[in-house]
């Protein structure tokens, strides 16, 4: 077979005539989109083989099946082609058609498969196991619908469904053939037959048949190519025999048709459980199905499976995986058991006990009867256990209980059922094992371990910065991108006036490219000499997007009344990107707030060459993708203890931004990287906040009072200083802080200004901001997904790579 992308004029000739025999047109009649689908499917071609060979290669090996709710995959293409390692070809090729590559990239419609972090996460760890040749593979759902687009109209969110699949998605292969139907509902008959056998049977169950679409995961230059496995929800033969009505079709449909809009709490319950239990069962038959195959028993399962969940939404492969063990298989319990606790880990999130997933028994039972009766029985042997270590009234047997108060406990049911469980920064790992999990960790005392979060420098550095990878390769080369520990090479720059020179136009460059982008998309004009002061994030009350716009606030006061300050302060510009739940009222606010804010301070002739702020409409990975490398300060102020991690902080850092936050989640670790001079860190940290929590007894009342700077702000928020909005639009944002400010954000708000105000100080020293700049990207490599995907498997899955 020949090679396509071979060189210029091979790939050229192919393209044209692809392109030219898939529409029926003559290549000049083209359009970019035609372009976009047939460099797509040359490429997809191109893998193909590799594709193929890494699955052989595989098919003997231990493989670990990542589960994830959510893969917040963004565009693929020129990552794919990166990776592939023709971008180089594709780009001088198109170059000479006349044709703007860039353009026909941003055809490809953004994969919004997750909401934030947590999917974002997911999709990193695909990239870097396959530059690492890690037999991994992702599994998840098909939604027809990713995460909303969000339009801000009159100031507030509008929310409008995201149709990424309209058009083709050149990447995905639907693999009919491996199809598994999925029952929901009926009842179960059990009996035991004459040899003491036990046979289940599942009567009246309304079944639904998983389809898996495959999408190609291309490791970086190395003919690696993993598995992203969606699975749809599509009528069963077995249902349709039994006839089928509108009803069930109507029903099934909804199952992979769209994500949940919201990463703490859940709606649409029964909805949600279907999706979980729809891809895990699925994900986990095909992988046993083909187990057997090959080798012909699943008694040696767990020296072949890993089985990850990300969070607690996949949870149900335990029960699942019991099931199959002891009803398929025949196995006696405590086998089953064994095999199932060495094939599964566990990864968690989140460290507030109210946000850890609970299903009502009332919904669970009647939806998955089977499975309802294998946790159960999980639970039963469990608590017998515990009382039988603790005593049998020890608090522990109710407080590590998966049943209890009606519900099912998923984190304690993911616990007990795994081998590992990791949370995903020191601090937010330290913090389930002294606090919310102790009882856990002193249980099970070498399940528990840290694997701190990282980005996928690929994406966010090679791909998102080229002003930066230039300076790179002309310091250290580029060895950095298959070791990023080598970027601490860029140290020994520091120093030098024409690398930090060429630091500042990379800046300025990426600025300009973002100030170009907003005023493209929002007509509003920023100046890219200013400080760009970016918080960019999904919207949470934790996070304190709140506590940035008091502070916009604050300084348009000092600017307004005491015109000295204007002499010594340096112009900054806040930019903020986030989508708040369509249900979230208050985040929803302080949306409005934020963009009134910025309608005032930006319309103030006096005060608007120093500062302004935007809110960046529909924030993304694509967006951000253009937002990362355009910062000089890097928002990450949430309520100490409450962000397990944060990534977005790691994408700033290693574009060269620095850091203001709060001693939480991983911005602990860029702190220590980076040393004090090179972050601004301010505020209550983890301990204090929880001793705060304890103590019960803040009076933000108090702050107001005796804090006129956070008096005047408070006032303005409902004293019609805003003109254009009701005077009590933003009533129950005072409210809140006055009354409860339960994530601190007056306690906080002095040493915040502080910060603050010493950042914008520092950056008027050009070369020291400079040299601090390029400290945080030299100490960025710790954050690579390349490090964090080594560390799990060296821990936890214990791969051999691919030949
Ligand atoms: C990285 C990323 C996130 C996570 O940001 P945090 O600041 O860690 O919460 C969310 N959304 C998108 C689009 C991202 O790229």
């Amino acid at each position: 077979m020949i090679n396509i992308f071979k060189d210029k004029k091979t790939f050229k000739e192919i393209f044209i005539d692809k392109v030219e025999s898939t529409y029926a047109i003559d290549f000049n009649e083209s359009n970019t989109y035609q372009q976009y689908v047939c460099l797509g499917q040359l490429l997809k071609q191109h893998i193909g083989k590799d594709w193929n060979q890494t699955r052989k290669k595989e098919k003997e090996m231990r493989q670990v099946y990542y589960f994830s709710m959510e893969f917040l995959m963004g565009r693929m293409i020129t990552n794919n082609l990166m990776n592939a390692g023709v971008y180089d070809v594709v780009k001088e090729t198109f170059d000479e058609l006349g044709l703007d590559l860039n353009e026909v990239e941003h055809k490809e419609s953004d994969a919004g498969l997750g909401n934030g972090g947590l999917g974002r996460l997911a999709a990193c760890f695909m990239d870097s196991v396959a530059a690492l040749k890690l037999p991994v593979h992702g599994n998840s759902i098909r939604y027809r619908y990713g995460f909303f687009k969000q339009k801000i109209e009159n100031g507030y969110q509008v929310e409008y469904p995201d149709r990424w699949l309209k058009d083709i998605h050149v990447w995905e292969t639907r693999r009919q053939e491996e199809s598994v139907d999925i029952p929901f509902y009926g009842h179960i008959e059990i009996n035991v037959d004459d040899n003491g056998k036990l046979h289940v049977y599942h009567k009246n169950a309304e079944y639904v048949k998983a389809v898996p679409y495959d999408v190609p995961v291309i490791g970086y230059h190395n003919q690696v190519v993993n598995t992203l496995r969606l699975w749809s929800a599509e009528p069963s033969d077995l249902y349709e025999n039994q006839g089928g009505t509108f009803e069930y079709h109507k029903k099934l449909r909804q199952i992979s048709e769209m994500l949940y809009p919201n990463d703490e709490t859940d709606e649409g319950k029964i909805l949600r459980l279907k999706q979980q239990y729809l891809f895990s069962a699925a994900g986990l038959n095909a992988v046993l199905r083909k187990h057997k195959e090959i080798f012909g028993t699943l008694e040696n399962l767990s020296e072949k499976a890993v089985f990850h969940i990300n969070d607690t939404h996949p949870t149900l492969i335990i029960p699942e995986l019991m099931r199959v063990l002891v009803d398929e298989e025949g196995m006696d319990w405590d086998k089953a058991w064994d095999i199932t606790r060495n094939c599964v880990a566990y990864t968690n999130h989140t460290i507030l006990a109210e946000a850890l997933e609970k299903w009502p028994i009332r919904l669970f039972q009647p939806l998955l009867p089977r499975i309802y009766t294998i946790t159960e029985e999980i639970h039963r042997r469990f608590e017998m256990e515990l009382r039988a270590h603790f005593g049998e009234n020890a608090r522990e047997v109710l407080a590590m209980a998966i049943l209890k108060d009606g519900m099912v406990h998923m984190a304690n049911l993911a616990i007990t059922g795994s081998f590992s469980v990791n949370g995903v920064a020191a601090l937010h790992t330290d913090i389930l094992k002294e606090i919310e999990m102790k009882d856990f960790n002193d249980y099970y005392p070498n399940k528990f371990n840290n694997k701190t979060n990282g980005i996928t420098h690929r994406r966010w550095v090679v791909q998102s910065n080229p002003e930066l990878v230039s300076i790179l390769k002309d310091t250290i080369g580029d060895e950095w991108i298959y070791d990023t520990t080598k970027l601490e090479g860029l140290l020994k720059f520091t120093n030098d006036d024409q690398i930090l020179k060429r630091y500042d136009e990379m800046k300025l460059a990426r600025k300009t490219a973002l100030a170009d982008k907003i005023y493209k998309e929002q007509g509003i004009q920023i100046d890219p000499t200013s400080i760009f002061d970016i918080q960019v994030k999904r919207l949470h009350e934790y996070k304190r997007q709140l506590m940035n716009a008091l502070h916009i606030m604050h300084v348009y006061n000092e600017l307004k009344t005491k015109p000295e300050v204007r002499q010594s302060f340096h112009p900054q510009t806040f930019i903020f990107g986030a989508k708040a739940a369509p249900t979230y009222y208050f985040a929803k606010k302080v949306i409005k707030l934020i963009n009134t804010i910025a309608e005032k301070i930006n319309n103030d002739s006096e005060t608007s060459k120093y500062l302004k702020a935007v809110f960046v409409e529909d924030y993304n990975v694509t967006y951000a993708e253009t937002i990362m490398p355009a910062a000089d300060l890097s928002e990450q102020i949430s309520t100490a203890s409450k962000e397990a991690s944060g990534t977005g902080n790691m994408k700033f850092m290693m574009n060269g931004a620095l850091t203001i936050g709060t001693l939480d989640g991983a911005n602990v670790e860029i702190g220590e990287l980076v040393g004090n001079d090179n972050i601004f860190i301010f505020g209550l940290d983890a301990k204090e906040v929880t001793q705060l929590q304890k103590e019960a007894t803040y009076k933000p009342y108090d702050l107001y009072l005796n804090d006129p700077k956070i008096k005047r702000v408070i006032d303005q928020l409902t004293n019609g200083f805003f003109t254009n909005v009701p005077q009590n639009e933003f009533e129950e944002i005072r409210r809140n802080l006055l009354d409860k400010d339960q994530y601190y954000i007056l306690k906080d708000f002095d040493a915040y200004v502080k910060a603050q105000q010493k950042a914008n100080k520092a950056y008027q020293d050009r070369t020291a901001w400079l040299k601090k700049s390029m400290i945080n990207t030299a100490k960025s490599g710790f954050f690579s997904t390349d490090r964090t995907m080594f560390e799990y498997n060296r821990d936890i899955w214990h791969l051999e790579t691919i030949k």
